[in-house]
C-alpha cells in the first residue's frame, strides 16, 4: 500500500536523534513527488537506520547529517550525507563484506554487519547501493530501489 513517507522519513530520523548523544541535526530533502508511492517501509527502515546511524556515529558533534529522497521511472532514490571521518580508498572495495571495518575507525566501535545486511537486501530487491567519499571531509550512500 502507499506509503506516507514524508511521515516515514521524520519519524525515522527522530528515532535516530534520540539515540543520538552529539545532537546532530539531519536535513530532510524529500521530493513532493516521493510521497504515497508503492515502496516496502519495512526494508526503507532498515536501509535508513542503518545508512543514518551511521552517518551520525562517524561524524562530529554538531555536524549535519542529510536524508535526501528522490522518485522518477519507477524508482526511488535515497542518499545519506554526512560531513564525517570519511573512507580511506583502500577500504572502499571491502566495506560491504560481513565484519569489515574501515582502518580509521579510531575507538568508534561497531560489528562491520550493518552494511553487508543493507547491501544484500538491496541486492536482493532488485536495487542498487554506492558510496562516495572524501577521507576526512564526509562519505555520501546512494540507494536506488524499483518501485513496485
Ligand atoms: P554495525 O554492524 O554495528 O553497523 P559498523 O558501523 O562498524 O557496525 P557497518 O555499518 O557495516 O559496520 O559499516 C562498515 C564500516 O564502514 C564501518 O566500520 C566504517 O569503517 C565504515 N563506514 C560506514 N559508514 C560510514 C560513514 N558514514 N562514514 C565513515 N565510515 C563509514
Ligand atoms: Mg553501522
Amino acid at each position: 500500500s502507499p506509503l506516507d513517507l514524508k511521515s516515514f522519513c521524520q519519524e525515522l530520523i527522530e528515532d535516530i536523534q534520540v539515540a543520538d548523544r552529539y545532537q546532530h541535526p539531519i536535513l530532510l530533502d524529500l521530493q513532493e513527488a516521493c510521497n504515497f508511492v508503492e515502496v516496502d517501509s519495512k526494508i526503507l527502515r532498515y536501509i535508513l537506520e542503518n545508512l543514518l546511524s551511521n552517518a551520525v556515529k562517524y561524524s562530529p558533534e554538531n555536524s549535519e547529517v542529510y536524508l535526501g529522497v528522490r522518485c522518477q521511472d519507477c524508482q526511488i532514490c535515497l542518499q545519506v550525507k554526512d560531513a564525517g571521518i570519511g573512507i580511506p580508498l583502500s577500504d572502499r572495495q571491502r566495506l560491504f563484506e560481513s565484519f569489515y571495518r574501515a582502518t580509521n575507525v579510531g575507538t568508534i566501535t561497531g560489528t562491520g554487519l550493518g552494511l553487508a545486511i543493507v547491501k544484500r537486501s538491496v541486492e536482493l530487491y532488485g536495487g542498487q547501493i554506492e558510496v562516495q567519499s572524501e577521507l576526512g571531509e564526509g562519505t555520501s550512500f546512494t540507494v536506488v530501489l524499483p518501485l513496485s
